[in-house]
Parts: C-alpha cells; sequence; structure tokens
C-alpha cells in the first residue's frame, strides 16, 4: 500500500452563520457552535479542511482561516475552536461573540484527503489542536500515531476521543516561547518512527514549521510527498499562512 492524496476541489460558497453557543473548553480554547440553513451541504473530508471567516472592520472586510471542527448536517450545526492570543480581529471577536451574532464564511474550497498511511505523526501548536483533534477522532482503530502539541499550560491539555494507538506528547513552553522550536525538536528527536510508509504534519508558527520541516527532510529524510508543513500563523502578521511545498 501505498500513501495517495485525493485533492477534492469543492464548489466556493459562502454562508452566513448565527452564533448558536460560545463556551470556554480550556482558559484559552474557545468554542464557537453556529447554525445555519445551508450548512446542510457544507464539505467535511479532511481534518485540515479549512474556512475564510469574514470581519467587517473600519478598514473593509478581513479574513481569517479556522479549521472545522465537528460539523452536524442534520441539526445544521457548525463547531469551530478559537486559540485565544493577546489580541486580533477573529481572537476579540471570539472572546466577544454572543449568541444571535451572525457572520460570514467562505470555503471550504479543497480538501486534500490522505489515504494509506500506515502510520501518523501529527505535530502542532495550540492553533493545529482543532485540525489534530479531528484527524484523531477520524484515524482508523489501531492506527499507529504520535501527536506533538505545545500549549502554554497544562490547563491547556485536551482530552482526545481516539479509536488510533495515541501516544501523545505535549509540550509547555511560556508564550514568550511560542516562536521558539526547540522543546518540539527535542520532542521530535525522541520520537522513532514506525516500519511502513507514514504521513507527518505539522502546524504551528511559520518559523517553528519551517525548521521542523528542515530537520525531516533532511535529518530524518522523511520523502516529501509524505509531509504536509504550514505555518498556521506568522509571528508579527496579521492574517498570515505560510504554505511550505
Ligand atoms: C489552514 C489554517 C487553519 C487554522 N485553524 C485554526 C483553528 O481552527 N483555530 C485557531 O485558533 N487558529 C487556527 N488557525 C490560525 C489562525 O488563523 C491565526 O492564529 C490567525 O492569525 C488568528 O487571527 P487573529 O485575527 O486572532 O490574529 P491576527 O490579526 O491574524 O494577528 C494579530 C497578531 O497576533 C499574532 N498571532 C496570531 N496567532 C497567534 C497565536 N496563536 N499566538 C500568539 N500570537 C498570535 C500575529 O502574529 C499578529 O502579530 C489556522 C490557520 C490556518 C492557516
Amino acid at each position: 500500500m501505498s500513501i495517495f492524496i485525493n485533492r477534492i476541489r469543492h464548489e466556493i460558497k459562502k454562508r452566513k452563520l448565527v452564533v448558536k453557543e460560545n463556551k470556554s473548553l480550556t482558559p484559552n480554547m474557545r468554542r464557537v457552535v453556529f447554525e445555519g440553513d445551508d450548512l446542510a451541504d457544507f464539505p467535511f473530508l479532511s481534518p485540515d479542511d479549512h474556512v475564510k471567516l469574514f470581519f467587517n472592520t473600519e478598514n473593509g472586510y478581513e479574513m481569517r482561516d479556522y479549521t472545522p471542527r465537528a460539523i452536524d448536517k442534520i441539526a445544521k450545526e457548525l463547531v469551530i475552536d478559537f486559540a485565544m492570543h493577546e489580541n486580533g480581529i477573529a481572537t476579540d471577536w471570539a472572546r466577544y461573540a454572543k449568541i444571535g451574532d451572525t457572520i460570514e464564511i467562505g470555503g471550504p474550497r479543497g480538501s486534500s484527503v490522505v489515504e494509506g498511511s500506515e502510520w501518523w505523526v501529527l505535530i502542532g501548536d495550540e492553533t493545529a489542536i482543532p485540525a489534530i483533534a479531528r484527524r484523531l477522532e477520524e484515524l482508523p482503530n489501531g492506527t499507529n500515531v504520535t501527536a506533538i502539541i505545545a500549549i502554554t499550560d497544562p490547563a491547556e491539555r485536551h482530552e482526545f476521543k481516539t479509536n488510533a494507538k495515541l501516544n501523545l506528547k505535549w509540550i509547555i513552553r511560556p508564550e514568550s516561547e511560542k516562536t521558539n522550536p526547540q522543546e518540539l525538536l527535542f520532542a521530535l528527536e525522541n520520537t522513532n518512527f514506525p516500519e511502513g510508509e507514514g504521513y507527518v504534519w505539522v502546524a504551528c508558527e511559520a518559523h517553528v514549521t519551517r525548521k521542523i520541516r528542515e530537520y525531516l527532510l533532511t535529518t530524518r529524510k522523511h520523502p516529501p510527498k509524505n509531509l504536509k508543513a504550514s505555518g498556521y500563523w506568522v509571528k508579527g502578521q496579521m492574517g498570515a499562512h505560510e504554505k511550505f511545498e
């Protein structure tokens, strides 16, 4: 069996959603449940899909990328989890969103469905927790998976539901170290990759992702086709996203 990436395009659709619930999952993670009549045909194919959230600001529309964490097409509900940081348009919106508030979302534009991976390694910071949680929920029974996740406090640990064989490593580092890759690299150095063909998925701050990607490709000689590495945010830049091909 060999890994195959099935890239699926979706019709681009904008949806107007209404906030149904806004609660905290951990001190720094908020969960917003949205409802909307046109969620019935929302594509929900790959754990690292993303939608654009549109914010109407005094400087015009701003967009931010977020992971559809869960969908209930019958109840027409979509869940998005927001990692809170000091300030940002999306973060502030999620901090104060009230029941009945509305928002427009666009996408997902496409999904990359990874098929045939014998094992997985998932590396991320708090912004990657929704995609990692979704991946863990969807992995087949008994799949060997290591997840290495950086957070700022033990209270930020999440309970994951999974049927996979999960080796979970939490890295606790202060806010000021969010752009330092050292501890994640150290945990990765101490992670054995099983036999067979496996997929490594990385989503952290862009500099951290770059360093981890370099290490995987050069020191671990991991095949680039079995690696997806994204900068989910860029220190000092608003709404930034870096893709590493
Ligand atoms: C494909 C994809 C999926 C994503 N999914 C999620 C998701 O499901 N949940 C989620 O919480 N995030 C997710 N993100 C990350 C999120 O889009 C960014 O963190 C975004 O910058 C947040 O927007 P904002 O308006 O709050 O801050 P911005 O206005 O974009 O940024 C303001 C300042 O905050 C900094 N900043 C941004 N994020 C952080 C952070 N986490 N910690 C510290 N400083 C930060 C920026 O560098 C900037 O200086 C995803 C990103 C991508 C590319």
